[in-house]
């Protein structure tokens, strides 16, 4: 493993970086004591990929002036943005537990795992186009779908589990061309509460490079069972999932 020492030296100061910086310290206090959010997951996702793709360029290109040869992209770069997703998933998992929690669900969060095809998909275009002054974009859009992920994960298991989900997307008022233009796209996908399953179909949960875009969705604690005898009968989440539990549905 030719480039195991670039990779470790690199995971090692990303880990410090999540560990001691102050403001990803301050988001974990913030955990601790329940007041954190998924605004500042989308935070941290920021913070997690401006830093990666600064300690890429940093710590990895520099040592190759030629350009990053397909045999080092192989080896760093996956595992590298591997750790960038698993930072932003323990901080979404913690948000969603405070979520879940204040929605009255009693249901563990989704569990998540970094997404290897957007992993994979990037490693294919630092080998096509190299490292181009995109990448810190890309990277950090990887940082925020894995946000995404997570929070349509947990939207669509509480929606199948009967509850009524809707879903949020606020316009990130950055715009295209540095602001002059509005992202119509971006635009077409926003939405205050609209039902989960209209939320797929609108693609609320896309998300373009450069996009700052923040979803978010919410469980309405009483719950409209689906069955034919008890249609329109509105339950307790906690109810619901008692009542699911003992039909085995859960
Ligand atoms: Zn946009």
């Amino acid at each position: 493993m030719e480039y195991t020492v670039q990779l470790n030296s690199l995971l090692k100061l990303f880990r410090q970086y999540m560990n001691d910086d102050k403001d990803v310290t301050r988001f974990y206090a913030r955990c601790r004591d329940g007041t954190a959010t998924y605004k500042d997951v989308y935070d941290l996702a920021d913070k997690a990929g401006v830093k990666m793709s600064d300690l890429l360029k940093k710590q990895i290109l520099d040592q190759f002036p030629n350009g990053i040869p397909p045999e080092a992209v192989d080896a760093i770069i996956p595992p590298a943005l591997r750790e960038q997703c698993d930072a932003v998933i323990a901080g979404a998992d913690r948000v969603q537990a405070i979520v879940n929690k204040k929605a009255g669900v009693s249901l563990a969060p989704a569990e998540m795992h970094p997404d290897e095809d957007r992993i994979l998909g990037l490693a294919d275009h630092f080998k096509e186009s190299g490292f181009t002054d995109e990448a810190t974009e890309l990277i950090t859009n990887l940082a925020k779908a894995t946000v995404d992920e997570t929070i349509q994960a947990n939207a669509e298991f509480q929606n199948d589990s009967g509850m009524q989900v809707t879903v949020t997307r606020v316009y990130d008022d950055v715009g295209l061309n540095h602001g002059k233009d509005p992202c119509q796209w971006c635009l077409d996908r926003c939405g205050e509460n609209v039902p989960y399953s209209t939320a797929v179909d609108m693609g609320m949960f896309e998300r373009h490079p450069g996009c700052g875009c923040r979803i978010e969705y919410h469980t309405v604690k009483g719950t409209k069972i689906q069955s034919n005898w008890r249609r329109n009968v509105w339950m307790d989440s906690d109810a619901i999932l008692k009542w699911r539990r003992g039909l085995g549905l859960e």
